[in-house]
Formats: structure tokens, C-alpha cells, sequence
């Protein structure tokens, strides 16, 4: 289970010794910026939409800690990683927010010291007299919470390394559970939950312009193929709701091609919803109460739109968050099969019974490269399906350094919520670690089933200048598909 930085490529990441860390340089994050680098507060409108207060309610030192302690009660799992860590620090150079920016308070162990200096000050007395670390909830640890649990992506990557298995992004999520209920939460997360509850989706695309898109889509394929390739909207009766990411109707509508080719092919009909147009779950980056209520959107429009069954799209935190939906608004015993299915978990399964016509030629012109996304992955074991995608629509797939992928993939660096431009100099120095192992395997395409990555990636790799283009893996499939 050990990692060293000299695992990687010798030819890939370059590090430097400053300060007695090692670290990676980036041109524009000055030493110390990592502190100093905090999401934009959230509006009062939004705050509103999804049920927070609107402004810091005024005991919420008080609040804070009631919630602490409802949490300690709820998840038992929470005050066990609390209890547990030994500071051993074989957590500390995995995370790639600490890898890009040296800054102690990105070393996962750091990170819930932030919060567990809390828990031992109110609820561990007896620590705090033998000496460990103990500190009130005051107004500059807020803020530390406020900058350093929003530098974490809950990619759980430190998990894997730890020998006691603690989740930071479990506390991460508990930190963040705390600030939302005293009024404490960024811009960009409420901004895309709130656009959830108003228009359906987490880019805020209206019903008529998201039929407008599908047409247009209808047409391209039109073009392409000389078939009538549909993409249905709120047809009631549907064999299958699709709930893709937004971003794949509006951006990655390569993607959203192949989706509907592959139902095309297998003669299977399908759906999206105006009312639950978004796969992803933002809530799942904020608070329980707003994960729940995103989640039961896509299971009512399932009942009204009288489906079978629900496939999500290409989408890391959208699978995260589905695999807990019958726990969150179970059960799903009117479908079948009554769980949650991922389109390369369907797509694989079609692969594998021949029930799909490929031919893998058409996508020579491509070296093929994977990232997992870290949800997909690491909590939505969702490793060999993609993978078995790649294989069959593929002739030169390679795979990046062994200790970079599947449980041990690097995040995008921009996942957990934090893919906002304020925060860019972060998120470039957290996606160095994916650039560089995708530098060395000489790959022309990356694929990746995640909107977030898809939106991320591209930025990274053009500011550590990997010469790739990222995509998903149903372009791979669209292109290869016999018709
Ligand atoms: S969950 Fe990911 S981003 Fe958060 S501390 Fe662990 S490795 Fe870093
Ligand atoms: S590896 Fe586990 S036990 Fe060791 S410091 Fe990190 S969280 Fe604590």
C-alpha cells in the first residue's frame, strides 16, 4: 500500500525540494496561496431556494456544535475516523491538492485535524487534558474550514492508503453538513442546486431549450447517419429514463449522440426528462437534506413518466449519488431491475451478449488513454465496464501508471464542487498529477464517463501542455457503432 512520489513516471511529474516539502511546481500558485484561495459565499436567493439561512444564523457556534453532535449520532462511521487516526501520515502526500500546492492543511490527516480539534475540544475532554490537539469553534476556524473543506474534492483517494480505511471526504462532507446548517456555503454548489429546483438541470437549461437541443442533436445524427436516431423528451410510456449529465445536451453532446445510437441500435425506447433533465446530484457536495431532495426528482419523474427501469449517464458524483437512491427514496421496486444502472454497465452487458454491431476501425486514428473518475471508481466501483467499452470499440487502448488508476486514480482536480474559476490556480495544481501520468502514455484521447472531468481535464491539459483530447467513452462507441 505504500506510495512514493518516485513511482511516478521518471519522466512525468518534476518536483522540487522547497521549505524541506516536496511538491510540484506551478507557475501561478505562489507559496501560500492555498490559504488564501476561498469559493465565493453563497447569495441569499439561492440559500433560500434550497432551504438554508439565508445569512450566518447568530448562535451558529452553538448550532454548529448541535450539529456536530446529531452527525456523531447518525454516522457512527464519522466518530470512528474521528477516534481512530493514529497520525501516522501515510495519507499525506495522496491527496493531489496537497501534491499541487505543499500547503500542510491539503495532507488529508491535516485536513480532519481541522475538524477533529473540534470534536476533541467539545466531546473528548479527556484528550484534551492528555494533550491532543483541542480547539473551540471560533471564527478563524471556520474559516479554515470554510477554505480547506472546499479544497477537497471527496475523491476519497487518501482512503485507499490509509491502513485504518478513514474517509476524509466523509469528514469533508460532515464539515460542510455543519457550515450549511449555520449558513455557510459557496457560491457555485447552492448556485447549481437551486437551478435544480427552478429548471431541472444543473446548467439552468430551460425545458423548450432543452427540447431545442435534442432536435438540433436529431438532425446532426440526421446528417451523419441518414437515420431518423430520436432523443426523445417526457415521453411518457418509455422503456428507460436516461438522466445524463446536462453538460451532455449542452457541451458534451458527442456523448449524448452515442447514448442515442446505442438505444437506436438495440431498438430499445427511451427518455429523457424536462423535470429531471441532470443526472448529477450537487447536494451530495453540500448537505443530506439537498441530495435527498435532487435524488427524489429523478425517481418522481420515473413514476410519471411510467418507465421501466433509470440508466444514469456518463457522470462520477451522479453515479456516487444514484448508487444511494434506494436508500434515499427507495424503494425502487417499480422498476426492473429495482436499483440503479450506469449506461457503461448496460453498454458492457450489450457488448458482451453480441447484441451490438461494432466496427473497432474506425476509431484507429485514436492512441486511447482512461481516467477513472474518482466517484465512478473509488465509490461507485465502476472500473471494468468502461474499460471493457474501450476494449471493444478500440484497437490501441493504454492504460496510465498502475498506481494512477482505478481505486488509486487521481481526481480531475476540480470534482467535489470545486470547478469554479476562483479557485483555477488550485484546481490546475490538483490536475497535475492526472496530466502528467496521461503524458506518459502518449495518448491522443482521453476518455473519461464524467461530466465534471470532461469540463476539467481539457483546462489541465492545456496548461501542463499534454497534447489530448478528452472525451467520453460513448463518442468511442458512437463512432464505432454499426448502424
Ligand atoms: S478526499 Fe481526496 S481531495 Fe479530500 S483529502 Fe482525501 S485525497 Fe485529498
Ligand atoms: S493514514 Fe489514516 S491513520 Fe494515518 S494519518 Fe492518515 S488518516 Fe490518520
Amino acid at each position: 500500500m505504500t506510495e512514493k512520489w518516485t513511482d511516478f513516471p521518471a519522466t512525468a511529474l518534476t518536483w522540487e525540494k522547497r521549505n524541506g516539502q516536496l511538491r510540484v511546481p506551478v507557475p501561478e500558485l505562489t507559496e501560500g496561496i492555498a490559504a488564501s484561495l476561498s469559493c465565493y459565499p453563497s447569495k441569499a436567493k439561492d440559500m433560500r431556494a434550497i432551504a438554508l439561512p439565508t445569512e450566518r444564523v447568530p448562535d451558529w457556534q452553538r448550532k454548529a456544535i448541535q450539529k456536530l453532535q446529531q452527525l456523531l449520532e447518525r454516522y457512527r462511521a464519522l466518530r470512528v475516523y474521528l477516534d481512530i487516526c493514529v497520525q501516522c501520515g501515510a495519507c499525506s502526500d495522496k491527496c493531489h491538492f496537497y501534491l499541487g500546492t505543499a500547503d500542510p492543511n491539503n495532507m488529508p490527516v491535516a485536513r480532519a485535524n481541522l475538524l477533529r480539534k473540534v470534536y476533541r475540544f467539545y466531546f473528548r475532554p479527556v484528550e484534551k487534558i492528555l494533550g491532543g490537539e483541542a480547539e473551540a469553534f471560533n471564527e478563524k476556524v471556520l474559516r479554515e474550514w470554510y477554505t480547506y473543506f472546499y479544497q477537497c474534492s471527496e475523491c476519497r483517494r487518501c482512503s485507499v492508503f490509509c491502513p485504518y480505511g478513514i474517509d476524509t471526504a466523509e469528514i469533508t462532507m460532515a464539515a460542510r453538513e455543519i457550515m450549511a446548517e449555520i449558513g455557510v456555503a459557496t457560491k457555485y454548489v447552492t448556485e447549481v442546486v437551486a437551478k435544480v429546483y427552478e429548471r431541472g438541470n444543473n446548467l439552468g437549461i430551460p425545458a423548450p431549450a432543452w427540447i431545442d437541443n435534442c432536435q438540433f442533436l436529431e438532425e446532426e445524427l440526421k446528417n451523419e447517419t441518414g437515420k431518423d436516431i430520436r432523443l426523445p423528451v417526457d415521453e411518457v410510456g418509455a422503456e428507460v429514463l436516461l438522466v445524463a449529465p446536462s453538460a451532455d445536451n449542452f457541451a458534451n453532446t458527442d456523448t449524448m449522440m452515442g447514448y442515442a445510437k446505442l438505444f437506436y441500435a438495440l431498438g430499445i425506447s427511451w427518455t429523457t426528462s424536462t423535470y429531471a433533465s441532470e443526472g448529477g446530484n450537487f447536494g451530495l457536495f453540500l448537505n443530506y437534506r439537498n441530495l435527498k431532495r435532487v435524488n427524489k426528482r429523478i425517481i418522481d419523474a420515473a413514476k410519471q413518466l411510467k418507465v421501466k427501469r433509470i440508466i444514469w449517464g456518463e457522470c462520477g458524483h451522479a453515479w456516487r449519488a444514484a448508487i444511494y437512491t434506494n436508500t434515499l427514496n427507495g424503494p425502487m421496486d417499480f422498476l426492473d431491475p429495482p436499483y440503479p444502472i450506469h449506461i457503461c454497465q448496460f453498454t458492457a452487458e450489450m457488448i458482451q451478449r453480441g447484441a451490438l454491431k461494432i466496427d473497432k476501425t474506425a476509431n484507429d486514428d485514436l492512441i486511447v488513454t482512461y481516467h477513472d473518475p474518482c466517484n465512478a471508481a473509488r465509490a461507485g466501483s465502476l472500473i471494468e465496464e468502461p474499460r471493457a467499452m474501450i476494449r471493444a470499440t478500440c484497437n490501441k487502448f493504454v492504460e496510465m501508471p498502475r498506481n494512477t488508476i482505478r481505486e488509486k486514480t487521481f481526481c480531475c482536480g476540480a470534482g467535489g464542487g470545486l470547478l469554479t474559476d476562483e479557485l483555477m490556480p488550485i484546481r490546475m495544481a490538483g490536475g497535475k498529477p492526472r496530466a502528467e501520468a496521461c503524458r506518459s502514455t502518449g495518448a491522443t484521447y482521453l476518455a473519461t464517463p464524467c461530466a465534471i472531468c470532461k469540463a476539467q481535464l481539457p483546462e489541465v491539459m492545456k496548461h501542463w501542455k499534454v497534447p489530448v483530447k478528452v472525451g467520453g467513452v460513448h463518442d468511442l462507441l458512437s463512432r464505432a457503432l454499426i448502424l
